[in-house]
């Protein structure tokens, strides 16, 4: 018995009858005699509803406003949960964020949180009642209705539990927890029992899918076990949570990662001298743009060639910065391939390891895969190599690796 968090999204409070389901699965926990706090999102498809509707009355919405409609939807689940427990004979409250206060910052529509003031929700806690917490939203010094950001109702569950020092955080969505690779990819991508915070963050291009990164970050640095769960199938989810050195096992490997979402750029041919790297990647800081990989070469003859990926949506601004610098340079030529794909390999055993480096590169040699660029960190080795391979590489890392299920595993997507 403990105090636990739990988070339900969208599908999850998507109509009546799932809100009627949260609150008989909310009401088994509370007849275990945990306290509870309860997170809710917006029924699905509610928040999207709302910035139409700003949208058709303005075309840049004041940013105040748009808050204060947004934060609208969150506050009608909170109540019908809270009327839905009543139903089932479970005393519940529910608060709005400036209710509780979470306290943020004022940048409206994407507010960080600044400070949760515990004293209400504890009183309510010691006189019995289920806690039922308005996701998304807060309230600046002044009194302004903010919100945290889409996907911020993660977050919000996250920081209440770090605030009031939970025993867990679980989040219920759709999916029942987080898997060594996307499943639509791999039919033998398992779920994990465990993932450390560092991985799933380094997995975000899947996990950003199931949890809200910020939450992730946040929940790493606060030391709050986070626990994914499907909301209405019964299983034990994947607890995130630190690195466990008692435990003798740890996988070399949690998970391939992959991105179809960048494109590379090249330029040719520059002068090999210093201050080049950031005459090339300055500009392109300067117009917003972020780079992931970067790889350099020098070749005999005082020149060199420089690689570097954006995300896809920013190759055409990345194109004309470039070209321009090519000009001012003095460089051969500029290129771009938007056909490109990142694949990752990640595994916090890695930094006790050797090998997996070329155990990746020998899996996609087997397969006739050329690898384009090759980035590492301390727990991820990524390669970028063309994009109609992507899935074979996924494939062919996943099974080489030992990721795949074993045929009589149970909990298959
Ligand atoms: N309702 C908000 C959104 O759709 C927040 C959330 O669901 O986490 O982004
Ligand atoms: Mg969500």
């Amino acid at each position: 018995m403990g105090l636990i968090v739990q988070k339900f999204g969208g599908t999850s409070v998507g109509s009546v009858e799932r809100i009627g389901q949260v609150a008989d699965k909310v009401a088994k926990f509370r007849a275990q005699g945990h306290d509870l706090i309860v997170v809710v999102s917006a029924m699905s498809g509610e928040t999207n509803r709302l910035i139409d509707l700003a949208h058709a009355v303005q075309e840049r919405p004041v940013p105040r406003e748009m808050d204060t409609l947004i934060s609208t939807g969150e506050q009608v689940t909170t109540a019908l949960l809270s009327m839905a427990l009543d139903v089932r004979g479970v005393k519940a409250k529910s608060y709005n964020g400036s209710q509780v206060r979470i306290l943020t910052d004022d940048a409206h529509t994407k507010a960080r949180i600044r400070e949760i003031d515990d004293k209400r929700l504890r009183a309510g806690l010691d006189e019995g009642y289920v806690l039922v917490v308005a996701g998304f939203q807060g309230v600046d010094e002044h009194g302004n209705i903010t919100t945290l950001g889409r996907g911020g109702s993660d977050t919000t569950a996250v920081a209440l539990a770090a605030a009031l020092k939970a025993d867990e955080c679980q989040i219920y969505t759709d999916v029942d927890g987080v898997y060594t690779t996307d499943p639509r990819v791999v039919d033998g991508a398992r779920r994990l029992d465990r993932i450390t915070f560092e991985e799933m963050l380094e997995m975000a291009s899947m996990g950003s899918k199931v949890l809200q990164i910020r939450a992730v970050e946040f929940a790493g640095k606060y030391q709050v076990p986070l626990r994914v769960l499907h909301s209405f199938k019964e299983g034990p989810g994947t607890l995130i949570t630190l690195e466990d050195a008692t435990q003798m096992e740890t996988p070399t490997i949690a998970g391939i990662a992959f991105n179809r979402d960048e494109a590379k750029l090249t330029i040719l041919g520059v002068p090999d001298m210093p201050g080049i790297a950031h005459k090339i990647l300055g500009p392109i800081g300067d117009a917003n743009i972020e780079v992931d990989v970067i790889v350099q070469n020098t070749g005999e003859d005082k020149h060199t060639d420089f690689s570097f990926t954006v995300s896809r949506t920013d190759l055409p601004r990345a194109m004309d910065v470039l070209q321009s610098v090519a000009g001012q340079i003095g460089a051969r030529e500029v290129r771009s391939d938007a056909r490109i794909a990142k694949v990752s390999v990640v595994g916090v055993g890695m930094r006790s390891h050797a090998g997996v480096a070329s155990q990746m590169f020998a899996a996609l040699a087997e397969v006739g895969i050329n690898i384009q660029m090759i980035t590492t960190s301390e727990i991820k080795i990524s390669v970028i190599i063309e994009e109609k391979f992507l899935e074979l590489a996924v494939r062919s890392l996943h099974s080489s690796f030992g990721l795949d299920k074993e045929p009589n595993d149970e909990g298959a997507a």
